[in-house]
């Protein structure tokens, strides 16, 4: 079977041909899995820069892909829910052996403290840019027949999910209810619409900040959304203000320090300013610290970083796209840009193409009732 992946020694990234699993020797709690589609993002284009990732121990290959949307082919002995033709997301983190690292032993590997995790796709395990794959049924997140393809963006609306619920136990400090708050996405790449219309699901007065131009075509589908749109390069941060009041929650999506830490003065009292981008490695800048630390204290503010999701907040992005669905059916379904194929991907990947999201599809569901489920969902 034919699978896209980073050779570590020669440092190409292409087409394999790779042994197909084998139903019959499926492990107890394990399912073989069919691939539906895998979403592309920076990580990828970082892993085929290879300026990140790693390959399985003993190995010089690595198989691509953490953001999948797959069908369940067969399950082994052991599986509790699952059964063929089930449409599963699998996560991405598995937890590190350390005895001592508490978050990993319960089964929450997002906070693992060792930083010796393995990640499909990333680093030390094989992803999903393959046609089959095995996994174990912990592992795997269902997915309703309904949400069809968009599935394949459960993985990136996992991360935001996990902020939101970061972001909930933040907000038990502030036990009164603000019935109109106010937030800020910075950027508006897929992470940063995802994050704006969740914002706006949840009853916020939503703006999104970036560089497109005000009157483009992401500014028109931030406003399909319900949310507002503001271009950096027309209007500085002391417009913004100007305009919408300064904001409960700043998200920053899109992982330029110089931009994220210009915003600052952005964020009201009591305010939280969340981090999800991940920078590379930059210049220091020059930057005001004694007057961000006056903010931060007088002004009760909070500021946390957060990255990769456990198994709720995936069961939480699912939750989501099915509101989304129903809340703004038609922006939801557009998130997904481009689909090109598994064969199209190494050139993709070594373009280091960008912007919108883009999906490599690899099978129809086949199970008909699926088929139906991914028709609906456009
Ligand atoms: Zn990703
Ligand atoms: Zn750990």
């Amino acid at each position: 079977m034919k699978s896209v992946a980073a050779l570590m020694a020669e440092r190409v990234v292409c087409l394999v041909e790779e042994d197909r699993p084998e139903a019959r020797r499926l492990a107890n709690g394990h399912a073989l899995l069919r691939t539906l589609a895998v979403g592309l993002c920076g990580t990828d284009r970082e892993i085929a820069a290879f300026t990140y990732g790693s390959a399985p121990a003993g190995t010089d290959r690595l198989v691509l892909g953490h953001e999948a949307l797959a069908e369940v082919v067969q399950t082994g002995e052991g599986m509790i829910r699952l059964r063929p033709g089930d449409l599963v997301v699998p996560t991405v983190r598995r937890p590190c052996t350390r005895i001592e690292c508490l978050a990993c032993r319960v089964g929450h590997q997002d906070f693992c403290a060792t930083g010796e995790f393995i990640e499909r796709g990333i680093s030390g395990a094989g992803g999903f840019m393959t046609e089959l794959f095995v996994e174990e049924e912990r592992y795997l997140v269902p997915v309703p027949p309904g949400v069809g393809e968009l599935g394949v963006l459960v993985e990136p609306l996992s991360v935001v999910a996990k902020a939101f619920a970061q972001l909930d136990a933040a907000l038990t400090r502030l036990p009164w209810e603000d019935d109109a708050p106010r937030g800020l996405v910075l950027g508006a790449g897929p992470i940063g619409v995802l994050t704006a219309m969740g914002l706006v699901a949840n009853g916020y007065r939503a703006v999104v900040y970036s560089r497109e131009p005000a009157d483009g075509h992401q500014a028109l589908f931030v406003r399909s959304i319900g949310a507002d749109y503001v271009s950096s390069e027309s209007t500085d941060v002391a417009g913004l203000v100007r305009r919408h009041g300064r904001f409960d929650v700043i998200v920053e999506a899109v992982g330029v320090p110089a931009f994220a830490f210009k915003t600052l003065p952005a964020l009201a009292a009591n305010g939280a300013f969340i981090l999800t981008g991940i920078p590379a490695p930059g210049p220091a800048m020059d930057f005001d610290t004694s007057g961000l630390m006056r903010d931060f204290v007088l002004q009760n503010q909070l500021m946390f970083g957060t990255v990769n999701a456990g198994r709720k907040s995936y069961e939480a992005a699912v939750r989501m796209l099915e509101q989304f669905l129903i809340l703004f059916p038609d922006a939801a379904r557009r998130v997904i840009a481009r689909r090109i194929s598994l064969d199209e991907a190494p050139a993709w990947l070594r373009a280091g193409g960008g912007g919108a999201k883009t999906v490599i599809h690899i099978a129809e569901a086949r199970t008909a009732a699926r088929d139906e489920g991914l028709r609906a969902a456009g």
